[in-house]
């Protein structure tokens, strides 16, 4: 046994004979640490084992003494397994005779003989595949879905009061995260604070005062905080009640922004507490929490303080000893009891890294679980002759590109596999993924069964017929023309009745809709394929309900917005991955320029002259308002004005969302005609629409456009071969420097764009809110690749062991998937 561990095992005897009183040491178990990290550093052992030993101790005294006794023995079980120590003592335990390093003579003087400590012997760990659980099951009465009023101190009221944060439980106590710690030991003088530094002071409060301004409609209190090395003034709005607090106050913590007013420092609204000894003695590194109506930090802190010293020891942790050697962090219990009080910085971020990889490991079994069961269904096979496939494509108006033939190549085999495909086909704007759902649609369709094409719009859905039925009809081997339909739902009734029924018998082979497909009267005959387009507009719900409208149909999910890696594996994690990274011959990238507003001429003079060669522009207008009404009646008052003042010798078309289908459809038809040279829409036209003769797309108020938007809005033109042009103009200049009209001028590669689209607004948003069920995720970033990656490897490794997680030794892991995924599908989808 080497020293460190002797050690440890010596004070571990010693405190459990005392009953755990943290006396064996003077002054705490926590004074053998500085000199014990020595030693087992000069001992050699892991890292990670040193760690947690710290910090462990660290927290020590601040244990009940029954979580004291878990916790030791909790460690010491660690210690031994991470530096293979119960090895020896085994050994010597069946041989009978003690091994030469196990007690060489003075540790045998050293040690006290304590053979009723439990903590001496730990049970022999056995080698075997089963992992060993770090600690004793809990003790019965710990239940950690019992309501919060199990904690003393939280009565009716604070109950209620807690439910509005979501804390309903122990559980929930304990998860829920310090919006940030404040660190005392760095606390800032005020006499050095900068305009614009985010601190934590500590002053006394030298006066305050209440006064009113807008004729008595605000109240403002203003207190002068003062240290040794200077002052500041820090206000707060509308709260009048903190006056007479702040005045009992004295010595008060404020974190906040530093802010410039009238050449003076000052703090806004900051945050604030009355100084406790116990702020600045016992916690360096306090937990500042969230809050809501009737409970203030101080209380918060300490009922969570106190759940967690009872309840974190105990937490059963979810993941199997054989990640948790592998992923080198604390354990769950550690984790959380360090992200609410933290021992050092380190610490705090240990645990933090713990509790994000729990999140994206429960996210990616989650993910992996809905691959694996949507795997071990059957699927119909389908594999058309070659003759019969090249005849297909010998009819098709152009070649298929490199990326487009892969495609294909990869479609078929899922086809063919026996299991149901699941593919995610993701495409720039224009790359050509239309067609690609059209031969795997008619390799389906050739063996008599059914086809569905949804779209998220039924302008493109419309589009889509159109375009399908030129395709796949009119050639031998080909589709009748009334084997094509268009379901959506402005199609009368009358007529969707008919749709119905035929498709019900089988007659129409490839339908094609919007969510009217979904609808529950829509029954198949014999579905096999089910495509969805554009599918970042759709929800992962609707991608099930399209599925059980057809046995084990196979699915092709498209969608050209480029999604970062990261994302893909976690919100398409369960799909199959193409990539179409090849844009058909011929196509030039748009040339891109963002306009002051003042130059608008600029660009209309550019509209004028490219509708002279015989092209056409689109000209978009944001939605602004917040009726569908105001924004037709402003497009309309728009179109007019364009109309009359500026394209008076142009035929304009105007389509926007207040249009009825056929009235849509109607201009539509008349733009891709060249009817209308130049159309006028809001962002109805967004996505997919295709008129390879358009080379202008000018976009007003572009600066309220996301960067998918514009990509997917200047996509709408270098569809063909000519040179086009996307013009952005912003509503005022200062805009002009926006970063997202930048990166548009940039770059024309949509995984560039999306990256950046991602570093600028956050995941929730460029997700947009029906993708974004990913609440659970409080703590890990859904960027990062790496610990992403990680946590699917762990996840699928564990999924081809135990794909039920039906082991003993997966229990606990079931639990939390469970619990996560019930959390997830409830959580609210704001
Ligand atoms: P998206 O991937 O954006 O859905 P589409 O399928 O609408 O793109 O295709 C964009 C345009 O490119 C269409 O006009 C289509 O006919 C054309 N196209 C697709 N594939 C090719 C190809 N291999 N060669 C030439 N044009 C193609
Ligand atoms: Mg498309």
């Amino acid at each position: 046994m080497k020293p460190s561990i002797r050690k440890l095992r010596k004070f571990f005897r010693l405190e459990a004979e005392r009953g755990y009183d943290n006396k064996a040491v003077m002054g705490g178990l926590a004074n053998i640490l500085s000199s014990w990290e020595m030693d087992a550093r000069e001992d050699q052992l892991p890292e990670q084992t040193i760690q947690a030993v710290i910090s462990r101790l660290r927290d020590y005294h601040r244990l009940s003494e029954e979580s004291r006794e878990v916790a030791l023995k909790g460690i010491w079980q660690r210690v031994t397994r991470e530096t293979g120590t119960e090895t020896e003592d085994q050994q010597a335990a069946e041989s009978g005779t003690p091994s030469p390093q196990e007690s060489p003579p003075q540790a045998a003087v050293e040690e006290p003989k304590a053979p009723a400590a439990e903590i001496a012997e730990p049970p022999p760990v056995e080698k075997t595949q089963e992992p060993t659980p770090e600690k004793p099951p809990p003790p019965p009465d710990l239940d950690f879905d019992t309501p919060v009023t199990a904690i003393k101190g939280v009565g009716e009221k604070k109950k209620k009061a807690l439910e509005r944060m979501g804390v309903h439980t122990v559980n929930d106590l304990l998860f829920t995260y310090p919006r940030r710690h404040d660190d005392y030991s760095k606390l800032k003088p005020i006499g050095s604070l900068w305009y614009g530094d985010d601190v934590t002071i500590i002053g006394s409060v030298e006066s305050v005062n209440i006064r009113s301004v807008r004729n008595g409609k605000m109240k403002i209190v203003e207190a002068l905080v003062t240290d040794k090395s200077g002052a500041i003034r820090a206000t707060w709005f509308n709260q009048p009640w903190m006056e007479g607090q702040l005045k009992k106050a004295k010595q008060i913590v404020l974190s906040g922004l530093v802010e410039q007013y009238l050449g003076k420092l000052v703090m806004n609204s900051p945050e604030w507490e009355p100084l406790s000894e116990k702020q600045l003695h016992t916690n360096r590194i306090v937990p500042v929490y969230p809050l809501t109506k009737d409970i203030t930090q101080k209380w918060l802190r300490k009922i969570i303080h106190d759940t967690v010293e009872k309840y974190a020891p105990h937490l059963p942790d979810p993941l199997p000893d054989q990640v948790q050697n592998e992923i080198d962090l604390p354990s769950l219990s550690t984790a959380v009891q360090e992200i609410h009080f933290p021992d050092s910085e380190h610490a705090l971020h240990q645990a933090r890294q713990r509790l994000a990889f729990d999140e994206l490991f429960l996210l990616q079994m989650g993910v992996l679980k809905q691959k694996w069961q949507w795997e071990s269904r059957q699927g119909t096979v389908f594999d058309p002759p070659d003759e019969w496939l090249q005849n297909q494509l010998n009819h098709l108006p152009f070649q298929l590109t490199g990326a487009q033939k892969k495609a294909l190549g990869q479609i078929q085999e899922d086809l063919q596999s026996g299991k149901p495909m699941n593919r995610l086909l993701q495409g720039d704007v224009g790359s050509g993924k239309t067609v690609l759902a059209a031969l795997a649609a008619m390799i389906v369709i050739r063996e008599g069964a059914q086809s569905a094409l949804i779209a998220p719009t039924s302008i493109l859905a419309e589009q889509h017929y159109q375009s399908l039925s030129t395709l796949l009809t009119g050639y031998e081997d080909s589709l009748q023309a009334n084997q094509i339909s268009l379901l959506i739902g402005a199609t009368p009734e009358n007529e969707k009745e008919a749709i119905r029924e035929r498709l019900a018998k089988g007659e129409i082979k490839l339908i094609i809709g919007t969510h009217a497909l979904l609808q529950d009267p829509v029954i198949f005959q014999d579905l096999k394929l089910a495509i969805i387009d554009e599918q970042h507009r759709f929800g992962v719900e609707q991608r099930g309900t399209l599925r059980q409208k057809g046995e084990n149909p196979h699915l092709l999910v498209m969608t050209a917005t480029p999604i970062p890696r990261s994302l893909a594996l976690t919100i398409y994690g369960d799909l199959e991955l193409t990539v179409i990274d090849e844009l058909p011959p011929g196509r030039q990238p748009v040339e891109t320029h963002v306009l002051y507003p003042s130059e608008v001429e600029r660009a209309y003079s550019l509209i004028r002259g490219q509708v002279d060669l015989g092209n056409q522009a689109f000209l978009i207008y944001p939605l602004i308002e917040e009726s569908d009404k105001i924004e037709g009646k402003a497009a309309v008052e728009e179109f007019t004005r364009l109309q009359e003042n500026v394209f008076s010798n142009y035929k304009l078309g105007l389509l926007h969302g207040q249009l009825t289908a056929a009235e849509k459809d109607q201009v539509m038809t008349r733009f891709r005609n060249k009817e209308i040279q130049i159309l006028i829409s809001t962002t109805v036209v967004e996505v997919g629409m295709d008129i390879p003769n358009a080379t202008v797309m000018l976009v007003q108020g572009a600066h309220r456009f996301g960067l998918a938007q514009l990509h997917q809005l200047r996509g709408r033109v270098g569809r063909g071969e000519k040179k086009s042009y996307c013009i952005l103009i912003p509503g005022s200049a200062e805009e002009v420097e926006n970063q997202r009209l930048q990166a548009m001028v940039e770059t024309n590669d949509g995984f560039i764009l999306a990256e950046k689209d991602l570093t600028i607004r956050g995941p929730g948003q460029f997700l947009g809110t029906r993708q974004s069920g990913y609440t659970e995720l409080k703590l890990a970033s859904i960027t990062d690749l790496k610990m992403i990656e990680q946590a699917r490897k762990h996840a699928s490794t564990l999924f081809r062991q135990d794909p039920e997680l039906s082991q003993e030794s997966h229990q606990a892991l079931a639990n939390a998937v469970k619990q996560f995924w019930t959390r997830q599908s409830t959580g609210d989808i704001s």
